[in-house]
């Protein structure tokens, strides 16, 4: 709806520009000012808000990982191959992969390996990946590894790690109060998740990995540490609502998966595919262009402060639902039913709606660390109903020993069935 009322607005703006000279003059210095504070989207060729070209963008950000490789030097720590041949070598082939098909192949990019135990890795911006060793053992394949390269590589094609500094400059110029607010914030990540994951899901089909790898990921996580719906801010989005957004994306995807081998198709659908089309019809400067440019940028910034806020409502929403249902859940016995199995029993004392996805959470603090285990309560769950959940702790962590640990029980995630 938005593009087509766009569209209107640039063809009449075009039809009073067109033959007057002193008007061309001031659409070109519109260019100047757009091609200024944006640059053309790599992957759908709208304009974005940025304020940062991309070399400055490349120096700056492998300034920041070139601190690391002199810190880990520093601290004695093993990088890259020193950390694990295997490892680095598998890192290197399917990272070489999934560069190939994206939109910065004609970059020249590095993995980097460092010794952390986390799960986790990250682009800064310029030609590095930052891998975390952990993440390379936890993930079960090279599909998954492929997953977790594309989205991040994503994040630099789709411009996110600047379109947020340029956001948060021009909020503040505009003393808009929203964008100070932790959960607009929190929200405006999603959006660039979600659309990371895209891209990223698209990758890995176009280099021959499983689209459906990335689905796996979440999924996994979503069994193992439920959602944390109310627990915190996310600046991710739920594990749940990732493994569902990235299983029909995988599932779109899918046509343009041939194990192991890249698509020889692959250049021409980073441009057109079932998830994107790329619009290469941008007006020249001193013919509406300008001011096209100039407008679809603010437009651009407007739908993203939108759905933002849009997003950041949902969010609260939901926290708050989970909330007022775990405020009328009543522990009826908890009891040990073995030396790492924990039983509790619920009651759902309201005359609410009938409750379904269940998800219930136990946290403590062990070590400093905080820690989560979450139990899935299949069906669904009537006012006035009791339900167990059991959890079942880790071999290094008994029952006895939770109250040391100050352990409490609390509602990760509920919906209300429809
Ligand atoms: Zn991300």
């Amino acid at each position: 709806m938005i593009r087509s009322w766009r569209i209107g607005f640039v063809a009449l703006i075009l039809v009073a520009l067109s033959g007057c000279q002193a008007l061309q003059k001031v659409d070109q210095g519109l260019y100047q000012v757009a091609e200024s504070v944006s640059e053309r989207d790599r992957i759908t060729g709208r304009r974005s808000l940025s304020m940062a070209n991309r070399s400055a963008q490349i120096e700056q950000g492998n300034a920041y990982v070139e601190k690391i490789i002199a810190q880990e030097q520093k601290n004695k720590r093993p990088i890259n191959a020193a950390i694990s041949r295997t490892q680095y070598q598998r890192l290197v082939r399917v990272f070489d992969r999934i560069h190939q098909v994206s939109h910065l192949k004609q970059e020249r990019w590095q993995p980097l390996l460092i010794k952390r135990n986390s799960f986790n890795a990250f682009t800064t911006g310029g030609t590095y990946i930052v891998v975390h060793s952990q993440l390379m053992t936890d993930l079960k394949d090279d599909a998954e590894l492929a997953a977790v390269l594309g989205h991040e590589i994503a994040h630099t094609v789709a411009n996110h790690v600047y379109e947020r500094q340029t956001h948060a400059q021009v909020s503040a110029l505009v003393g808009s109060n929203s964008a100070g607010r932790s959960g607009y914030q929190a929200a405006f990540t999603h959006e660039s998740e979600r659309e990371a994951d895209r891209i990223g899901i698209l990758y890995t089909a176009l280099a021959g990995y499983d689209p459906l790898a990335a689905s796996r990921i979440w999924q996994r996580k979503y069994t193992q540490e439920g959602n944390a719906r109310a627990l915190f801010h996310h600046d991710h989005p739920v594990n749940a609502e990732r493994y569902q957004e990235a299983k029909a994306v995988g599932t779109k995807v899918l046509p343009y998966y041939k194990k192991n081998q890249i698509n020889p198709r692959a250049a021409a659908l980073l441009d057109n595919n079932v998830l994107w089309q790329k619009n290469n019809n941008e007006v020249a400067a001193g013919e509406g262009g300008g001011v096209t440019a100039l407008l679809s940028t603010a437009l651009g910034a407007y739908v993203q402060h939108q759905q933002a806020k849009g997003e950041e409502l949902r969010q609260l929403q939901q926290a708050n639902f989970v909330k007022s249902v775990e405020s009328v859940l009543k522990v009826e016995s908890t009891r040990k039913a073995g030396s790492h199995l924990l039983d509790t029993r619920w009651r759902y004392a309201a005359n609410g709606p009938t409750l379904t996805n269940v998800v219930m959470g136990l946290y403590l603090k062990r070590n400093g660390k905080i820690e989560r285990y979450v139990s899935h309560v299949n069906g669904y769950i009537k006012p006035g109903q009791v339900f167990t959940a059991k959890f079942s702790l880790p071999n290094s962590l008994n029952v006895d020993d939770l109250k040391k640990y100050s352990a409490k029980l609390y509602l990760d995630d509920v919906q209300a069935a429809r």
